[in-house]
């Protein structure tokens, strides 16, 4: 077993320890794998959501560089177990190499995931105003998996989250995607669902029954699976958790909620995550905090990896993960527990 003796985040001083409550259900919680590599390629976004843990926004400005894409690129052609390409952000869209890291993967044989905000393709380039309208079909014909976020199938909860006129722009959206072929089985629409709140997301199964139900008839829309994720107590949420003197209750629910049958489906376990600077991180949610991943005695980089030193790393987990661990758990693909 792999001795969990990470290091808590900065908010986790003299707090509950998620570190000790894995080795106290006697579970080991090292890697299993690097199956995906994620990489975060730019802050930038054409939005700034409330519970963004990205800190993403119009005015940020830091991007993956070509000589960072090109190694990311190495790497998933030397490692044969890692499957798939994960490409976030801020609005991963809007990073200049975007499609040439996409073309360049497929052509390696991965698999590609890119989470969509939907509304870029719309709005476009903030910064430089350059259309993103060929964003559907450029992800048809690259056959890429596309995850969306969409907080509600109502317009009041997604614009209240995401800003005024998101809701009616991700709808036009997911019409483009579904006329590409999009959500009828063969290229895969996912959704994603967060909480409008600092409560847990209800069970994915019967939201999904009900985005379904509603999409379709309201709008017109198909989809394949929506993902149920937890809010992380992490950057912009935790601040407006703080600012609404409610943190304290908010991680109560989440380590009351703590689900051990999680543990083994964490999504770190399975994964590197790169930042736009090419430093490596066990998730983007230690990504964001900075907490970078270590092996054989040096932080990660891109620039010098080796995939057998980085499978004997030990995660740096915190206290924000029991945002990870709470009631069904949450990743990237949703509800993990077993
Ligand atoms: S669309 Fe995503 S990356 Fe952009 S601000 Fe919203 S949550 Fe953050
Ligand atoms: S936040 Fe979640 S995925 Fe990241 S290290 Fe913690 S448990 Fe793992």
């Amino acid at each position: 077993m792999n001795e969990p003796t990470q290091t808590e985040s900065p908010t986790g001083t003299g707090g509950p320890c998620f570190s000790r409550r894995i080795a106290r259900c006697g579970l080991g919680a090292g890697p299993l794998a690097i199956r995906t590599l994620q990489a975060n390629v730019t802050k930038l976004c054409n939005q700034a959501c409330v519970h963004c843990h990205v800190d993403a926004s119009p005015v940020r400005t830091e991007q993956m560089s070509l000589e960072c894409v090109n190694r990311c690129l190495e790497i998933l052609d030397e490692g044969d177990a890692i499957e798939n390409l994960d490409l976030t952000g801020g609005a991963p869209e809007l990073n200049p190499h975007f499609d040439y890291f996409v073309g360049e993967a497929r052509k390696l044989g991965k698999h590609v995931m890119v989470r969509h905000n939907l509304t870029v393709t719309l709005d476009g380039n903030p910064r430089t105003g350059e259309a993103k309208r060929y964003i559907p079909e450029f992800f048809a014909e690259n056959r890429v998996e596309v995850v969306s976020s969409l907080p509600y199938y109502s317009e009041y909860f997604t614009d209240r989250q995401r800003g005024k006129g998101v809701f009616e722009k991700s709808i036009e959206s997911l019409r483009m995607l579904n006329r590409e072929g999009y959500g009828a089985g063969e290229l895969e629409l996912n959704l994603v669902y967060n909480p409008a709140g600092a409560f847990l997301p209800p069970s994915q199964k019967s939201l999904e029954a009900d985005f379904r139900r509603r999409l379709e008839e309201d709008h017109g829309v198909r989809f394949d699976s929506l993902y149920a994720m937890t809010n992380m107590p992490i950057n912009r949420f935790e601040k407006e958790l703080r600012r609404k003197n409610i943190y304290d209750d908010y991680m109560e629910k989440l380590v009351n909620a703590f689900n051990p049958e999680t543990v083994e489906g964490l999504m770190c376990r399975n994964m590197l995550s790169v930042g736009h600077d090419g430093r490596i991180y066990d998730c983007d949610f230690n990504q964001m905090l900075e907490m970078q991943a270590r092996a054989g005695g040096k932080p990660l980089t891109v620039f010098d990896l080796d995939l057998g030193e980085a499978m004997g790393r030990e995660i740096r987990f915190g206290v924000h993960c029991f945002g990870c661990t709470a009631g069904a758990g949450s990743g990237c693909g949703g509800e993990t527990a077993a």
